[in-house]
């Protein structure tokens, strides 16, 4: 099962208990009622929907009813991380903190601490 960690019960807790809320960082116009019909449909109704990282709206519905944001891996369906809603885009070196096979194949292998056939490490 998958967890999700919630940023205000400081806990991770199984994905039952929460609710996907959309797309995070949908900035509302200010003065929504002066807006084209164009700029309205742009900021309700269409999203970027990217393959791979995303960041997005979360409610823990079933524990503390609160929104807050993730950025997740669409492909491999991976938390990187939760933050609080109102907090700024974290800004993260997905590369580093890729552990997977996939994220060791383009690494020298002395970078990666394995040992050759005769047990020295390469
Ligand atoms: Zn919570």
């Amino acid at each position: 099962m998958l967890l999700i960690r919630c940023p205000y019960c400081e806990e991770e807790r199984p994905e039952l208990e929460f609710r996907h809320a959309g797309e995070a960082h949908i900035a509302r116009p200010t003065d929504i009622a002066s807006i084209s019909d164009e700029e309205f449909e742009k900021f309700f109704f269409i999203r970027s929907n990217p393959k791979g990282i995303v960041y997005e709206r979360w409610r823990h519905v079933h524990g503390c009813g609160r929104f807050f944001n993730a950025v997740r891996n669409t492909v491999s369906d991976k938390f990187y991380m939760t933050y609080k809603a109102g907090e700024p885009k974290p800004d993260i070196d997905f590369a580093a903190m890729e552990t997977g096979p996939a994220a060791s194949a383009n690494r020298e292998p002395s970078e990666l601490n394995v040992t050759s056939g005769d047990g020295e490490t390469k």
